[in-house]
């Protein structure tokens, strides 16, 4: 991924953007999670109040446990045939284009806006509002909303705090600013019920996904005296337990929280691909050592979609955290 030198853009000419266009498509990525799908709902919610035409674009289905949020029903795979020329795209959280899947439509830059919260965007957009400092992509959302003026009401307030609480991992990872706390406090204020998003995102597992969690632990391994910690899951694995892609989402956390474990692999090889997802305690860059793949993510947590065999995976993952590092 070559990064781009266009600076990024202000509040103030996002703003300007978002009143001078009258229709949206707000676009999250593949696999989605509660930040790409909760900041992208929380800005169609907001500028629908300002009477703007608003699709909600979305190559995967949502999630079982992200079904709760505002609008999530109207989250689809279709584009409607009579959008506007001048339809403004809004990528949410993806460091690049190609996170959105292989379903949209040629775009012209003109019309994209990439809203953003990972380390080495492309900034592939017209705009391109990326703060890396941000704990989510929501979190950049809202300071376009105080710009605009739009208060964050009850519904504004939920899907906010699903993309703080997504990405904070509820308020225990590295990025649990202050600033994020603060707003936290203010989201339920305004009626964000903390209680119903951790139940939604965190709890409701079903038995099939604990069946998985307890065969993934059963063939991690570990590597560099313990540092590295790393397993897989397959399609015999997941049928067995009677599980889908869903049920995997945070398993990557228990494998990171092993006593001693610096790094954490968890090699997702089923439905035709291999997808791997990897954290750090915070020494080894995994974004990096993602990038050096073909994906990215953030310092701590990244992805990537590895080519080849499953062991091959695992030999050019272990080569990049090395060359990272590890
Ligand atoms: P996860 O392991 O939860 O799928 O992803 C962790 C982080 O890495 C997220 O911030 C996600 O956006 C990013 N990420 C995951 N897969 C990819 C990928 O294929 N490409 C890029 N650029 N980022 C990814
Ligand atoms: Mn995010």
């Amino acid at each position: 991924m070559i990064e781009s030198t266009i600076a990024a853009s202000t509040t103030q000419e996002v703003v300007a953007e978002l009143r001078r266009r009258s229709a949206f498509v707000m676009v999250s990525h593949v696999k989605p999670d509660g930040d790409t799908l909760g900041a992208g709902l929380a800005l169609g919610l907001a500028l629908k109040k300002l009477g703007k035409r608003v699709h909600y674009f979305q190559q995967d289905a949502v999630p079982r446990n992200l079904r709760f949020l505002p609008d999530a029903a109207f989250v689809a795979r279709e584009i409607p045939g009579d959008l506007p020329a001048d339809a403004l795209w809004v990528f949410c959280d993806m460091s690049d284009a190609a996170r959105a899947g292989e379903h949209l439509p040629p775009l012209l830059r003109e019309n994209i806006l990439d809203i953003d919260h990972h380390l080495g965007n492309a900034h592939f957009g017209k705009l391109n509002y990326v703060l890396p400092d941000e704990c989510s992509t929501g979190t950049c959302v809202v300071r376009l909303l105080r710009e605009l003026d739009i208060p964050l009401d009850r519904e504004i307030a939920t899907c906010i705090l699903t993309t703080v609480m997504t990405d904070t991992g509820g308020f225990m990872h590295s990025n649990t600013s202050p600033e994020a706390l603060e707003l936290a406090a203010e989201l339920m204020r305004a009626g964000a019920n903390k209680e119903e998003i951790t139940e939604e995102i965190f709890g409701n597992k079903r038995v099939g996904a604990t069946k998985l969690l307890g065969r993934i632990i059963d063939v991690m391994q570990f590597d560099f005296a313990g540092r590295y910690c790393y397993s897989h899951v397959d399609d015999a694995m997941m049928a067995a337990c009677g599980a889908d892609g869903d049920d995997t989402e945070d398993t990557v956390n228990v494998l990171r929280a092993q006593e001693g474990v610096e790094v954490a692999a968890l090699f997702k090889a089923y439905e035709g691909e291999i997808r791997v997802s990897l954290r750090s305690s915070g020494r080894v860059n995994v974004q990096a050592a993602a990038k050096r793949l073909g994906g990215g993510g953030h310092f701590r947590a990244s992805g990537l979609t590895a080519h080849g065999t499953l062991d091959e995976a695992i030999a050019q993952v272990r080569g990049a955290l090395v060359a990272e590092g590890l």
